[in-house]
Order: C-alpha cells, then sequence, then structure tokens
C-alpha cells in the first residue's frame, strides 16, 4: 500500500476509517476512480472491530431466523474466501449443537432451513456428539464454515489497496467532513475533509464514504450533518485457551442466549462468546434519541469481566469447556441498525447524506458484507455519473 505522510490536498474520493470495510472499499473505488485516499485515525489498519470479533466468515447458519441475511451470507460467502484466500482458516471442524430448552427453532427446524438455504450439513459423527450434554443439547450438526485471520486480513486488504493505487494515511482523525463550493468552471459542489487544525489541512473530493462503524455519529455531529439512527453494544469477547481435545473444533449453541468457541486465527487461540454475557451495555444513538455517549469513552471505563460467567454456562453443554484457560479480553463496540432487534437480520447500511452530496454512510453487519456495500455504492456512483 502507498503510505504517505499527509492527505493530498485534492482526490476523486476520501474514504474515512480503516478498518475491514473502509479498505477493501477503497481498493474498490480505486478500480474505477484515478486518485483515492484512506484515513485512519489508528496507527495500523483493521485494529478496532475488524480486529476484535468471532473471526467468523458467515456461511449463513446463524441467522434462521432471517432468510435473507442468510442467503446474503450464502452468496457473499464464496466471494470473501476467494478474495483473501490467506487470511482463510479451514483447519477446524464446524459444530452447530441446537439447544434442548429454550432455543427458537428445533434441530428439525434448522436442519430443514439449511437445505433450503442450500448451506452442507449433516449430522456430527457419534465421538463428537457425546462430548455434548444430551440433558441441554438436542443433535448437534456439522457444517462448513471457516474463520479469517485478521492481521492476514489486513495484509491482504493492504496488498489489493497498493494494486488498486489506494493513497494511504494513517494516524490522523478525521475532525469534519463539510460540503463546498469548489473554484471550478461552474461551481461545483464538493466535499472538504478536515483532517488537520489548520484551514489547509483538508482534501477536497468529488465522493467521500465514512467507513467509521462504531464511531459514525462522532463523525457525523462533529460535522453538523443529521445522524443515523444506529444502536450500540459494549461487548467482551473473551480468549481462551481450550483444552487440547477441544482445539480442532469451532462450536455454536443454536438458537438464543447461548454461547460460541471457535479458533480466532490472529492470536492463534479460541475466542468465547455468550449471546447473554458479551454485551455488557447498550444505547441508542443517533436520530430522536441525539448522541450523548461517544464509544472510546465507554472503552475507558471498562466494567469487570463476564468471562467466568460465559465459560461457567458453556460448560453446562459442552463439560470440557471447564478445562479452558481464560487468557484476556477484547473489548468493541458493536453496532447495529434498530432493525436488527427485531428479527436478529443483519442489515448493512449504505446510504447519501442529505444536504451533502457526494457523502455516504456505511456500516457493515458482519465482514463479508462489504459485498452488499459494492452493490449499493456502484448503484450510487452510477445513478451520479460518476466514474
Ligand atoms: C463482538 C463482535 C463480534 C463480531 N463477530 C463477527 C464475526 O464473527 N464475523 C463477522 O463477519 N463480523 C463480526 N462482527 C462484526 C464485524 O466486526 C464488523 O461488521 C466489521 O468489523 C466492521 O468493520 P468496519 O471497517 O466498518 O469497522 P472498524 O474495523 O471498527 O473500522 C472503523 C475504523 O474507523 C476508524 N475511525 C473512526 N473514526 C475516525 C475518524 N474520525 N477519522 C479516521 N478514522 C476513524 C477507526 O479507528 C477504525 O479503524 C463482530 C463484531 C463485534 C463487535
Amino acid at each position: 500500500m502507498t503510505e504517505v505522510q499527509r492527505p493530498p490536498r485534492d482526490a476523486d474520493a476520501v474514504v474515512v476509517g480503516g478498518g475491514f470495510y473502509g479498505a477493501h472499499i477503497a481498493a474498490f473505488l480505486a478500480r474505477r476512480l484515478r486518485t483515492v485516499t484512506l484515513c485512519e485515525r489508528a496507527p495500523a489498519l483493521l485494529t478496532r472491530a475488524s480486529y476484535n470479533n468471532q473471526a467468523r466468515v458467515h456461511g449463513g447458519y446463524h441467522y434462521p431466523r432471517s432468510i435473507l441475511t442468510s442467503l446474503r451470507s450464502r452468496a457473499n460467502y464464496p466471494r470473501f474466501i476467494a478474495a483473501y484466500p490467506a487470511a482463510i482458516d479451514r483447519s477446524f471442524t464446524k459444530l452447530y449443537a441446537i439447544a434442548r430448552r429454550q432455543s427458537k427453532v428445533t434441530a428439525g427446524q434448522f436442519a430443514e432451513f439449511c437445505r433450503r438455504i442450500g448451506a452442507p450439513v449433516q449430522p456430527a459423527d457419534a465421538a463428537q456428539a457425546r462430548r455434548f450434554d444430551a440433558d441441554h443439547v438436542e443433535a448437534v450438526f456439522e457444517v462448513e464454515e471457516c474463520a479469517f485471520d485478521a492481521t492476514a486480513l489486513a495484509q491482504a486488504v493492504s496488498a489489493a489497496m497498493d494494486a488498486a493505487g489506494v493513497q494511504v494515511c494513517t494516524g490522523g482523525a478525521v475532525r469534519a467532513v463539510r460540503a463546498v463550493r469548489a473554484v471550478l468552471p461552474g461551481g461545483a459542489r464538493r466535499l472538504r475533509v478536515q483532517w488537520g487544525d489548520a484551514p489547509g489541512e483538508a482534501t477536497d473530493a468529488d465522493v467521500v464514504v465514512l467507513c467509521t462503524y462504531s464511531a459514525l455519529n462522532d463523525l457525523l455531529a462533529d460535522s453538523g450533518l443529521p445522524l443515523v439512527p444506529l444502536v450500540h453494544e459494549l461487548t467482551e469477547l473473551a480468549l481462551i485457551e481450550p483444552p487440547p481435545a477441544l482445539r480442532g473444533l469451532g462450536v455454536t449453541v443454536m438458537d438464543g442466549p447461548f454461547w460460541s468457541a471457535m479458533p480466532f486465527p490472529a492470536a492463534g487461540v479460541h475466542s468465547l462468546s455468550h449471546v447473554r454475557y458479551t454485551p455488557h451495555a447498550r444505547w441508542p444513538d443517533g436520530g430522536a434519541d441525539g448522541h450523548a455517549v461517544r464509544g472510546d469513552a465507554v472503552l475507558r471505563a471498562l466494567p469487570p469481566s463476564h468471562a467466568p460467567h460465559m465459560q461457567r454456562d458453556a460448560a453446562r453443554y459442552l463439560p470440557e469447556m471447564a478445562a479452558a484457560r481464560y487468557l484476556k479480553s477484547l473489548w468493541e463496540v458493536k453496532t447495529i441498525l434498530p432493525r436488527s432487534d427485531v428479527d436478529d437480520s443483519r442489515p448493512i447500511l449504505a446510504r447519501p447524506v442529505d444536504g451533502a452530496p457526494g457523502l455516504v454512510t456505511v456500516v457493515g453487519a458482519k465482514i463479508d458484507s462489504v459485498y452488499d456495500v459494492e452493490e449499493a455504492l456502484t448503484a450510487m456512483l452510477d445513478s451520479d455519473g460518476i466514474r
């Protein structure tokens, strides 16, 4: 990737936020536009939610209550794997166990759902199934679902940006984005990305894409622009060393207030997340709720860990989990669109901002849904005649 000390004064497009979304989208835009700059406030790329997550490449299995999200995952899964092969970890067996009580699907419904979305599924072999407590688990299935290595993904997406000619500037936060009238024949409107304190420390561009995820409304508020209705959660992911017998397994217990333990390839350990214990706090943001809380302030005052609760509950379903060794927790602000609450779907946001032509806000739901954002961006650029 071409690293620059300072962003240029002028670019066709600026992408703000160097998580996976920003980096992938910058490379995507640079295949269509001449000059694309990526601005990331951290010293390195993919250090926030794109690292602090469960590393599951979603194969659709997770969403039996949202057929649309599952079908999008089925379409995006092979694309993501083909685009980033060096970041893919298939070295483990992936099991989905259906809880006997409180599950929102039965084993029969889960198997039928997999067949409907075309997701490979088969009963787990008897030795694997016997690991689970039969009082708590109705059935265990083996599926095809892999994990990604966030560090390898950062390298791969950086190489893609390099090949596409993206200029990357790290270590400085964008302060604001404003619509300005350019000193051009016809006085066309452009966008000014203010990345420094001095008036000249800014880049003018035709297209600006905000990929700042949990900090999206921070930047919109600082820019005096309309906020996007979002919901944030303070999340804790425990990193654990599983007992040797579980090292080659990824396990998800479905479908409700259960848990998941699977390889976290970037650190060579497993992650453990729990639907009840991973979220510590939750707050609405934007729209009528205003913008009272900044995620970064929440991350500076962390509550006590829930890891012991996660492990204790997991061991009720898979007794060998009691022997896992807790290492540390990854904390992050997870951002979802309010609609996700209703049906457990994972819609994406890729929307122009009122009053700022050319400015687009993006919030991705899962790593692979970047391809849904690509489609939405293509439609927007085509309709604005931007090539
Ligand atoms: C606990 C948890 C588990 C998850 N599990 C999975 C999973 O298993 N599989 C999956 O596919 N998805 C999962 N997700 C969702 C996934 O992590 C996100 O969809 C994805 O990482 C979002 O990528 P992003 O690039 O938009 O955000 P980020 O990676 O957070 O990138 C945003 C970037 O913007 C930068 N930024 C913010 N403000 C500014 C500014 N003003 N100027 C410059 N830069 C700025 C930040 O520093 C950051 O680097 C999970 C999320 C969480 C929190």
